[in-house]
């Protein structure tokens, strides 16, 4: 099963800097809200789904490991 791009939802604030790493994963709406496209992570999609994880300036995000 793929691993998981996962939001702690009460952390982010939207400030859309994980956006910028990820811009196929990610992205903030006309609201500022951060929208998840995609949650399944391919293995093409994993350095970037990494990168977002860690610019996350509230730790809001990470990859959850499935199976
Ligand atoms: S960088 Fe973190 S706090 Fe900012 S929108 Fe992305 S998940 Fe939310």
């Amino acid at each position: 099963m793929a691993d998981k791009l996962v939001v702690e939802w009460p952390l982010c604030d939207g400030n859309g800097v994980c956006t910028f790493e990820a811009p196929e994963l990610l992205e903030i709406d006309d609201d500022d809200n951060l929208i998840v496209l995609r949650d399944e992570l391919t293995e093409a999609d994993r350095p970037k789904a990494e990168a977002a994880v860690r610019v996350c300036p509230k730790h809001a995000l990470r990859i959850e490991r499935q199976g």
